[in-house]
């Protein structure tokens, strides 16, 4: 994201962020022992505030972390922020950890409050240029973690394969766990084979996505095959997607120095792509939760 807007959010308090304070004893600094969001903002309303807010509560869950607030709560938050920001296209970004401590001990602290922080940016549109070309990717073999299904602060291993695939020249690191694709550093991948739609399951190797789910309900004009991809499947794709609430979904027209399919976004790609934003125009006018 560009420079963020200059308004924040800390443990109950809208602030300006410049002015945002976190001990250097925060647990997510010291042990990246937190969890995160991060909600698209349309047209000044939130975008699949519900499934976002799901997924907080579940990966908050999954780290024994009792969470802060209600869905009520975090969508005054991410209204207010919203606001306070006056942009009409956003990325919001939650993040929660399990506090700071007097000290540093691994096992979790009795009564220390959660740092609850919460910032807004500018939604980084996609270019004409990446929506006419595609975007290139390269694979990487996927050395994260064994729980991918939680959106945990602990982003390391992405940062990492990110990197690499921008000294190869490329813009996200397609993931392969011995042998299978996962998803991106930074998003769901998608396969196109022939009329199929594929991606693999929901399950410890990927994070659970909201674009995804709204992606696989408006292709409608596709079969659609959830289960394990092969590399050689990749490989042999006629498309590849990638999908974020960060980026929307886009072509990946270059994997690996060779052109994907056509090599040019493909038709399938151009449909999905409209639809999801008619998508995003619709609900833009329907209440947040
Ligand atoms: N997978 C990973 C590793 C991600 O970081 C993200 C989003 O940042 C996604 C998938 C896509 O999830 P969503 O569509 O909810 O943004």
């Amino acid at each position: 994201m560009a420079e963020p807007f200059p308004v924040g959010y800390l443990n109950g308090v809208y602030l300006p962020l410049a002015s945002a304070r976190i001990s250097p004893f925060d647990r997510g600094f010291l042990f990246a022992d937190g969890v995160y969001e991060v909600v698209p903002v349309h047209r000044g309303r939130p975008f699949l505030l519900r499934a976002h807010l799901d997924r907080l509560a579940r990966s908050l869950a999954a780290i024994r972390l009792d969470n802060p607030h209600t869905h009520t709560e975090w969508a005054n938050i991410v209204g207010e922020l919203a606001v306070r920001a006056a942009a009409p296209e956003q990325l919001v970004y939650l993040q929660v950890t399990r506090g700071a401590e007097a000290g540093r001990n691994h096992p979790f602290p009795q009564g220390v409050a959660p740092t609850v922080f919460a910032f807004t940016g500018p939604y980084p549109a996609p270019s004409p240029e990446v929506l006419a070309q595609g975007v290139v990717g390269v694979t990487r073999e996927d050395i994260r973690w064994a729980r991918c299904d939680i959106k945990s602060i602990a982003l390391l291993a992405n940062v990492l394969l990110r990197q690499e695939a921008g000294d190869a020249g490329g813009s996200e690191a397609i993931l392969l766990r011995d042998g299978w694709l996962t998803e991106g550093s930074s998003s769901t991948a998608f396969v196109v084979l022939g009329d199929r739609l594929i991606t693999p399951p929901n399950d410890p190797r990927i994070l659970p996505g909201t674009t995804r789910e709204a992606v696989l309900e408006l292709a409608d004009t596709l079969a659609q095959e959830i289960r394990p991809i092969p590399a050689a499947e990749l490989a042999a794709a006629d498309e590849v997607w990638i999908a974020s609430a960060g980026r929307g979904v886009l072509p990946v027209t270059r994997l690996d120095g060779r052109g994907v399919g056509s090599g040019r976004p493909g038709p399938h790609w151009r449909r999905i792509y409209a639809a999801l934003q008619a998508h995003l125009d619709a609900v833009a006018s329907q209440p947040p939760l």
